[in-house]
């Protein structure tokens, strides 16, 4: 391997940055895990169990994540779902990390939607293909700004409304795996680096969005999520 430290890109890298709350810096976004059936109701209403062995994990792309407020009804789908989650940001990183190093890691947290085209989710699985591209598509990562907040956190409400009706409600202590266990185990499997987020998995009650409709997730002590699918 050469030292590349003298050597320049052939253009300018894209780092993509996330506000905030109370800051002015952004936080550089790395890699994006997103676990799959961690809370059981979830999980039975994907007529599926939640996977009690060890979690099982999928990602997006750093360009899912996103903090405008409109967010356009993507291409290839009639069945666009909704999976209010809790994210997690970490600004420290590491392999093989204990479930009690996992509180340095953490640097905060936001409301997230993990936007799933479910039609082709559902092709795709059929079909015995990768899924990647209903999760991983343009804007398929709304979240609210990043909250500060070191403290590992187990016990929260999580709410999502559409149109002022609430969809989803439980409690992120409903989760199979929690968050030490989640960072835990993906560390034995990948190298974890600062800026990589991890979405840790939606409750029940997940459904449809249509063009016109209003947004709003979340979940206390972390904040709150608005947006409209146009
Ligand atoms: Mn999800």
């Amino acid at each position: 391997m050469t030292n590349n430290t003298q050597m320049e890109f052939i253009f300018p890298p894209t780092i993509r940055g996330m506000k905030i709350k109370d800051e002015t810096s952004l936080f550089p976004v790395g890699k994006i895990y997103c676990v799959g059936k961690n809370y059981a109701a979830h999980a039975k209403e994907m007529g599926s169990e939640v996977d009690k062995k060890e979690p099982f994990f999928f990602s997006k792309p750093p360009q899912a994540l996103t903090q405008v407020n409109e967010i356009p009804y993507p291409s290839k789908t009639n069945n666009l779902h909704h999976e209010v989650e809790l994210v997690v940001f970490l600004h420290k990183g590491g392999a093989n990390v204990t479930r009690d190093q996992v509180d340095d890691l953490i640097y905060g947290y936001a409301v997230g939607v993990d936007l799933t085209k479910r039609d082709l989710q559902n092709e795709f699985k059929n079909a015995g293909k990768p899924w990647d591209l209903s999760k991983g598509f343009d804007y398929s990562g709304p979240i609210s700004e990043i909250s500060q907040n070191k403290a590992m956190l187990n016990n929260a409400k999580i709410t999502l409304s559409v149109n002022g009706d609430i969809k989803q409600e439980s409690n992120i202590s409903m989760m199979e795996w929690d968050i030490a266990s989640l960072i835990s185990i993906l560390s034995q499997q990948v190298t974890l680096k600062p800026g990589d987020v991890i979405f840790t998995g939606t409750p029940e009650g997940v459904g449809p969005l249509n063009k016109g409709d209003k947004v709003v997730a979340e979940i206390e002590n972390v904040g709150s999520l608005n947006f409209k699918i146009i």
